[in-house]
């Protein structure tokens, strides 16, 4: 039987490791942490842990489901739904949309210029041709110019760095920049995509009008259960799992695999295979000893602003992206699928800590949760059409240094140097995979496992 390991106790090496186990391998898991999970295990706020924002699998399929349930009853999951909207020019988006609702600040005419301005841009864009280019240049590409400056200053806003900075890859995950972005309200939208090909690769409806067999899918009771039931399945399995224990480095005897790590026993163990599922900017450093793909990200520090008031307060929708230039949040989330309470809920909003929100005292800290505070009472107001101010029980806000990892332009080329010199020294039975910004992504870059 062949002896493998798998390094990481992320929600991807989890997978990997059963994946391995399935294939017939005798599988042993190393991670640094006393527990399964990674960043998936929130953080701690008034005696209970609580999500970062939304820690949603989202965009899953019937098939992504099928196997997260099938690590036991307590990994059961549920559907959320695609409930979001935005916050722009003062006015709250009716359409189920994440994107901005560019037709709250532009007129007609206004956005008929964009429309044809980004149909013949759009006509050159294919994303293999972008491999080194900026966001700044993605935004040049699939934008056009009145877009642009509102997409730069948003840039500065939800990541406190300017778009020519960073690589277009991070687009996956910055709400506003996108190929296809929201002109027009949805009915009108989806009739424009359905009438010309070109329209669809450059106009967004909601979600719900344009499919339904992806879901926004959350742990029927929490992840503290989902990750015992990735545990517990594993150890069944027959998985030797090693917790507490950060692998420091990798030699190679003969054709096997010895793991380096201050617990000496480990050492002992011979591998035929090793399986790296956490960020290669980590194994890297294990593998190579440097510290490049790091040097080449930006680490986006966040406050997390808890809110606790009565539930409904954000009316059904998971969670609102605040667009607006004026304010600080850039998302407001319900957490109300973490909580046991029938009347109160906590909203999360986000901040990023960047020097014009940095907090050194408690005065800066007070002053960040008071403007979060009043930037929610007053988006409340409007998705609940009320002029009574939101009822705040308790707030308290914890910052996180390192949230997104989002590259710089020089990245993928480095990306690509680092990797040939692990496979010349490791070889091809040393697997790695891409990092990937989302738990969807992740799933999807191991399925030839
Ligand atoms: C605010 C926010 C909201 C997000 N929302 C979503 C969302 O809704 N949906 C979504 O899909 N994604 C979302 N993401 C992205 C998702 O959270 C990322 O996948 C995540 O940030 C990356 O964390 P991870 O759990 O994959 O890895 P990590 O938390 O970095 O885990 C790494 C693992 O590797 C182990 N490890 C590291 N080094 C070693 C070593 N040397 N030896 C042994 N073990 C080691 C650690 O113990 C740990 O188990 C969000 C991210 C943020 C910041």
């Amino acid at each position: 039987m062949l002896q493998v390991a798998v390094l990481g106790g992320d929600f991807r090496s989890c997978i990997i490791a059963r994946k391995l186990v399935e294939k017939g391998y005798k599988v042993y898991q190393f991670f640094s942490e006393n527990k399964l999970g990674g960043f998936m295990r929130g953080v701690r706020v008034w005696d209970q842990i609580l999500d970062p924002g939304p820690q949603y699998l989202d965009n899953f399929n019937d098939q992504d489901k099928t196997l997260i349930e099938s690590f036991g009853s307590e990994a059961e999951l549920i559907d959320l739904k695609f409930s979001y909207s935005n916050y722009i020019g003062g006015k709250v988006s009716e359409e189920n949309m994440a994107l901005p609702s560019w037709y709250n600040i532009f007129n007609l005419e206004k956005r008929i210029e964009i429309l044809s301005e980004r149909s013949i841009l759009s006509l050159n864009y294919s994303p293999n041709n972008y491999k080194e280019n900026t966001l700044s240049e993605f935004i040049d590409l699939t934008s056009g110019k009145f877009l642009k400056e509102y997409q730069d200053n948003l840039c500065e806003k939800f990541l406190g760095i300017r778009s020519k900075n960073i690589h277009s890859s991070s687009q996956e995950i910055i709400p506003f920049v996108s190929k296809r972005q929201a002109l027009f309200e949805g009915n009108i939208s989806k009739n424009l995509k359905l009438s010309l090909a070109k329209f669809d690769d450059t106009l967004a409806a909601p979600k719900a009008l344009v499919t339904n067999s992806l879901y926004n899918l959350y742990p029927k009771y929490g992840y503290n259960c989902l990750l015992n039931a990735f545990e517990k399945s594993l150890l069944d399995i027959g998985v030797d799992l090693h917790k507490n224990t950060k692998i420091l480095s990798i030699e190679k005897e003969n054709k096997k695999f010895k793991l380096i790590s201050e617990n000496e026993n480990i050492q002992k163990l011979l591998f035929d295979k090793v399986y790296i599922g956490f960020d290669e900017r980590l194994y890297e450093k294990v593998l190579l000893n440097t510290n490049n793909l790091e040097s080449s990200t930006v680490y986006i520090p966040q406050h997390f602003v808890y809110i606790e008031v009565p539930k409904g307060s954000l009316g059904n929708l998971n969670y609102i992206f605040n667009y607006d230039l004026n304010d600080i949040t850039t998302r407001i989330t319900d957490l109300y699928y973490n909580l046991n309470n029938s009347n109160k809920t906590i909203l999360c909003a986000e901040v990023c800590a960047n020097n014009k929100n940095l907090i050194r005292n408690e005065k800066d800290k007070e002053e960040i949760i008071n403007k979060s505070l009043n930037e929610v009472q007053s988006i409340s107001a409007k998705i609940k059409n009320s002029s009574q101010l939101l009822k705040v029980f308790k707030s308290e806000c914890i910052t996180v240094p390192k949230t997104y990892r989002i590259p710089r332009k020089d990245y993928y080329l480095k990306k690509e140097k680092i990797n040939k010199e692990i496979f010349d020294k490791y070889g091809e039975n040393l697997i790695s995979f891409p990092y990937q910004l989302t738990r969807k992504l992740m799933l999807d870059s191991i399925k030839n496992i």
